[in-house]
Parts: structure tokens; sequence; C-alpha cells
């Protein structure tokens, strides 16, 4: 059995493709290369890699079209965009559009390889099971239900359409009823890093996306609460 993960690098500055290459496959990961956005569209297509590391700036279609293009397929594939600008706006854009992490360049090699490997076993953990039913849900509080065999999440017995680390972060919070987490001790719980920095703006995002799809009224939440200062909870 090849257990060997593959990992797609779309990124033109080839200086970069090289480092990439060599330390990913030093890990013990295959690489798949390509240097503009249509050519990795197609070989994440074709090729059905195990983790995209996404360029934002390249020639043809950009990153964030390239991943949007991707979740338009309904791939479900990890993508860690590559941001050379600071910008927030940058970072809180790629995730909106569905990407899984991103990181800033110039990075630390040693934070994208574990990065790379937190969002290869995230997927690996969480990967669906061939069928579930409604009914076999558990109820978690009001009219929500979470199937963990099948990884789903219910409203009213109808299936809602959840990323993993959205589902991921409902669970974890679900399973803790009514314990505050700070969005770092979230990072680490549910994003698995050690390594933080000013990231937490990422459990943000996430929240406020996991509210617009399980909540009636997104701007009044019921089920994932903020307690100001301190962090989230999942309240029962
Ligand atoms: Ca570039």
């Amino acid at each position: 059995m090849n257990n060997q993960k593959t990992v797609l690098i779309v990124e033109d500055e080839k200086n970069i493709v090289d480092i990439l290459r060599f330390n990913l496959q030093r890990e013990g990961y295959q690489t798949l290369e390509a240097y503009d956005g249509e050519a990795g569209l197609e070989l994440a297509a074709g090729a059905n890699p195990d983790l995209i590391l996404l360029d934002v700036m390249l020639p043809k279609r950009n990153g964030f079209d390239v991943c949007k293009a991707l979740r338009a397929q309904g791939s479900s594939v990890p993508v860690i965009i590559l941001t050379a600008r600071e910008e927030e706006s940058d970072k809180v854009l790629g995730l909106e559009i569905g990407a899984d992490d991103y990181i800033t360049k110039p990075f630390s090699m040693r934070e994208l390889i574990a990065r790379v490997g937190a969002n290869i076993r995230r997927t690996a953990m969480t990967a669906p099971a061939a069928s579930a039913a409604a009914s076999t849900a558990m109820p978690v509080a009001g009219d929500l239900s979470i199937n963990t065999d099948s990884h789903q999440v219910f409203r009213s017995g109808k299936a809602i359409d959840l990323t993993q680390r959205e589902y991921e972060l409902l669970t974890f919070l679900a399973s803790h009823p009514n314990k505050v987490y700070s969005r770092i001790a979230l990072m680490e719980q549910v994003w698995n890093y050690g390594y933080v920095g000013d990231d937490v703006r990422t459990v943000d995002v996430t929240v406020r996306r996991l509210r617009e799809k399980i909540e009636t009224d997104p701007a009044s939440p019921v089920y994932i609460l903020t307690r100001r200062g301190a962090g989230y909870y999942f309240a029962v």
C-alpha cells in the first residue's frame, strides 16, 4: 500500500517551487508543479493531490480564482494560500472563498511543513463515511444534530453543507458545551497548530461562516456564542 501523499505546488516563481519541492520531498511527500493558474487547476482536477499550495499572484488565473473554481467543482482538497502580501483583506478573502489556510511570504519552511502535515492529517481523520441518515444523528441542541459517523450536520433534519474545518470547529465546541475557548486554544485544538502568531483571525472568519450556516439569525446566534474578550463557546 502506498501511503505517500502528494502535494501540488502552484507557483510561478521557480526558485520558490524548487525549495518547496526539495523540502517536501525530503519530508516524504510526492510533489507536482504548475507554474500558472490554469495548469494548476488542470492538475488539481486530473491528478487528485492530497493538498495544494497555491500562490495568489499567478499568470493566467490568480490563486483566488483557482480556489473558487476548485470549490465550485465540488473539490474539498485542502488548500493553503501563499500570499506575498501582509494584507488582512487577502487572508480573509482566501478563507471566504474556501481556502483552508494561508501562509505569508516569506515563510519559515518549518512552519510550512507543519501546516501541510496538519491539513493533510485533518482530512484523513474526517474522511466521510459512505452513507448516513438524519435519523441516526445525535441531537446536540435545539434543532441541530450531528452524525459523527458520517460527519454530517443537520438542522431540523435537513443536511447542512459544512467544510471540514467548520465541521470540526462545531463538533469540538459542541462536545464541550458552555466551555469558553480562546481563539488561540481553538487554533491549537481544531487547527492543530502549535505556532499561532497573529493568525487567530482565521477562527473569527470560520465562526462567522459557521454561524451563517447553522443559525437562523447569524447576527443573533443561539449555538456558538462569543464571550467578549475571552473566546467562543457552544451554548446549551
Ligand atoms: Ca507569484
